[in-house]
């Protein structure tokens, strides 16, 4: 587009035409806006044209659907949302706006965000593209899908206990969640505000860094904002390897990792010591309870953040008796299972009688969780473990067992617990499926975290390997 080869409608309109043919065997998108994505792309242009060009003017970007685009259909892949339509844009679009780059369309997820695989979507099941009787993973399946596809060569996720970088890791691309209060939530639907972060689904380290400088920063309009400048990008090729010191916490290695992980895991780790870095197993005991810990808290949390999905204010409402009745049926109608039951599991947690036993246990573990971790950082620069323990699962395979899929949020939890910046990278493929590495560093280290993960892609061949067309 720079060189004026192709126009950015040029590009735009490839993009449009690659999801139009092909995300029906893949179900990546709940709304496309070709003709506001037409319009962007034209916006685009102007600004080339007027010699104003950012580094990503003109670039496409599938947005996941809990992030609010002003009148474009705002769903969280939940009935209770079904038709709503934001009066605003969240901070990150209005960014990307200035930046020129265009919104494609809004992507699948888990309802409210709520899940590891995609399949609590109200509306559609999204296939993963390296095989599509399998799971994309997820919250952000429908994102992670969308830029493995090729439907986009950029994307928007959410994670508030692994779902940028899980997904990442089964789709077998880049998923960044960037230090707790370096993005802001500002029109961002809310889960678990205290753990949510909204980052980029990207090819490679440095298109997942360009979207970080774009979308980063502080924001006034986000209490938890912190008063930073954007995640720059400008170092991110000035890395070196050379005399750092990486841990490895054992507890990410226990025996729930499948064999073929394992072994992609620890060819890596073999090759980041052959770049020069010293890798130390350590112990992080407190790693063993980072899921029950979470599924107390975001729980807790998204109790009183969904508290505003009453019929009133937002999306369809119910007929019931009275303001009362029309509440609880509007709610009962247009939540699904697993929101029901993380709201009846949040309320109890923090209901009078039980606060103590669980909710205020829970901060304490993660308070200690914290320290833990803190302490490590004394020593280490970096800390290495897989994303997931398994590669992408059967679509229904684990519908049935919510305990098994929580427990795939074993290894991703801890970063949002601490607020901690955490990448995850394709470093290898078992039995044809991709496997995640996952990259953590000290809270507000995000640009060394960059940058140590982009050295790290170079020593990863199977890094940047896509899938054929769908
Ligand atoms: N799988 C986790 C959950 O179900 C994390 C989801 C997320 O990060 N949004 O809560």
């Amino acid at each position: 587009m720079a060189s004026r080869e192709l126009s950015c409608r040029e590009v735009t309109q490839a993009f449009l035409d690659r999801i139009a043919s092909d995300d029906e065997k893949v179900g990546c998108f709940l709304t496309i806006d070709a003709e506001r994505a037409l319009a962007d792309a034209d916006h685009a242009q102007a600004m080339l044209d007027r010699g104003e060009a950012k580094p990503l003017t003109g670039v496409p970007v599938a947005i996941k659907d809990n992030i609010s685009t002003e009148g474009i259909e705002t769903t969280c892949a939940s009935k209770i949302l079904k038709g709503y339509l934001p009066p605003y844009d969240a901070t990150v679009i209005r960014k990307m706006r200035d930046h020129g780059m265009v919104i494609l369309g809004k992507t699948n997820l888990d309802e409210f965000a709520m899940g590891t695989s995609t399949e609590n979507s109200a509306f559609q099941v999204t296939r993963n593209p390296w095989d599509l009787k399998r799971s994309p993973g997820g919250s952000s399946g429908g994102s992670a899908s969308a830029v493995a596809a090729g439907f986009a060569p950029l994307a928007l996720g959410s994670d508030t206990g692994g779902s940028i970088r899980q997904p990442a890791s089964l789709c077998g691309i880049v998923g960044f969640k960037p230090t707790y209060g370096r993005c802001s939530r500002y029109g961002l639907v809310a889960f678990g505000s205290s753990l949510d972060q909204i980052g980029p689904l990207a090819r490679t380290v440095e298109d997942a860094a360009l979207l970080s400088e774009a979308i980063t920063g502080w924001d006034p309009m986000d209490s938890t904002s912190l008063d930073m400048p954007e995640v720059e990008f400008k170092d991110l090729k000035k890395g070196s390897l050379k005399g750092l010191r990486a841990a490895f916490p054992k507890e990410m290695f226990g025996e729930a990792v499948d064999p073929g992980v394992r072994a992609e895991i620890e060819k890596s780790i073999t090759a980041i010591e052959s770049a020069g870095v010293e890798v130390t197993q350590v112990s992080i005991p407190s790693i063993a309870f980072g899921v029950t810990t979470y599924y107390i808290i975001a729980p807790a949390e998204a109790s009183s953040t969904l508290a505003r999905f009453d019929g009133i204010r937002f999306g369809p409402r119910a007929e019931g008796k009275g303001h009362i009745g029309q509440v609880e049926k509007t709610r009962a109608e247009g939540f699904g299972h697993e929101v029901k039951a993380r709201i009846m599991i949040g309320t109890y947690a923090l209901s009078a009688g039980y606060y103590d036993a669980f909710y205020l246990r829970a901060q304490q573990v993660r308070a200690l969780m914290t320290h833990e971790f803190q302490k490590v950082f004394q020593d280490f620069d970096f800390i290495i473990s897989p994303t997931s323990p398994i590669t992408a699962f059967e679509l229904g395979a684990l519908a049935n067992d919510p305990m098994a899929l929580k427990m795939l949020d074993y290894c991703t939890i801890p970063a949002n617990m601490n607020g901690m910046p955490a990448i995850s990278l394709n470093c290898g493929f078992a039995d044809g499926l991709p496997v995640g590495l996952q990259l953590l560093a000290a809270p507000l280290q995000d640009e060394k975290l960059l940058q140590f993960a982009h050295c790290v892609e170079q020593l990863l061949p199977d890094a940047t390997r896509r899938p054929p067309a769908p």
